[in-house]
């Protein structure tokens, strides 16, 4: 068994993608989701069947109550954390930021950042030798958005990314002699259903084309190099924030 992780918003996208990856590498698998509850037990099922050890829990990351039931059930589930991927996401609706509601901001804002700080909390405290704990990775994934702005798009979002970006960086440096390794992905324009939910599915073959390796992403190739990331071949690896994006 290479350890224990927990991927928030596994249950579809890259979560989905990096959750089977991290099950065929001998991972112990939960695999969080918001609402959409069949995928998510249709991919533990799909892991258990072939003889790994994975189980779904529905869990808002942005609810502090939800975070601490939700690593309780993992503790007793699978045991100690090794590995969290900070996951769950959502970008809102497409639009100029004079023209987005503040509520709808503000839900990005609660799940993109609060969310991932909510949930390395928790695995801080479970993985810190400071706290007794045998180490760990963190993986939190950002966006390219953090850096390019997205103008006209969702510039919200981009600035939850780039608060995941410095929380990356600071979480890295806080906890590195305690055992624990935190990095970032930063994806570029991958083909997930977040497009369409953000109200503009044509975005991806859209933006698709001015990529310089001139194509979207898959996810299969973000969850790769997440899963490097927590390997042992990345060890000497930590605040690092790698973009994953096709030059973009
Ligand atoms: P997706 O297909 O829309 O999946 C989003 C996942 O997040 C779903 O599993 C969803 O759960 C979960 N989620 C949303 N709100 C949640 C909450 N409050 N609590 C728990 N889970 C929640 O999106 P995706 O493209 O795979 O995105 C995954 C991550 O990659 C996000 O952080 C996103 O910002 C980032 N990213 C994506 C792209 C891209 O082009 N796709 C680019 C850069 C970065 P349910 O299944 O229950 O709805």
């Amino acid at each position: 068994m290479t350890g224990v992780i927990l991927v928030t918003g596994g249950g579809r996208g890259i979560g989905a993608a990096t959750a089977r990856l991290a099950a065929k590498r001998g991972y112990a698998v939960c695999i969080n989701y918001a609402s959409a509850v069949e995928p998510a037990e249709t991919l533990a099922a799909e892991i258990r069947d072939r003889g790994g050890r994975a189980f779904a829990h529905r869990a808002d990351v942005a609810r502090e109550d939800e975070v601490e039931a939700m690593f309780a059930a993992l503790d007793r589930e699978l045991g100690p954390i090794t590995a969290l991927v900070n996951n769950a996401g959502l970008s809102g609706h497409i639009s100029r930021l004079d023209a987005a509601k503040p509520e709808a901001i503000r839900r990005v804002v609660e799940v993109n950042v609060m969310g991932v700080m909510l949930c390395a909390r928790e695995a801080v405290k479970r993985m810190s030798s400071l706290h007794g704990g045998a180490g760990g990775v963190i993986v939190n994934i950002s966006s390219v958005a953090a850096s390019l702005g997205n103008p006209g798009e969702y510039v919200w979002y981009a600035a939850t990314k780039g608060a995941v970006d410095s929380f990356t960086i600071g979480l890295a440096k806080e906890v590195a002699k305690e055992g624990i390794r935190v990095n970032a992905v930063a994806p570029g324009m991958v083909a997930t259903e977040i497009h369409a939910a953000g109200g503009d599915a044509g975005r991806l073959e859209r933006v698709g084309k001015t990529v310089p390796l001139g194509r979207h992403g898959e996810v299969e190739e973000i969850a790769e190099p997440v899963l490097w990331l927590m390997s042992h071949e990345a060890r000497y690896i930590t605040g690092e924030i790698l973009r994953v994006s096709g030059g973009r």
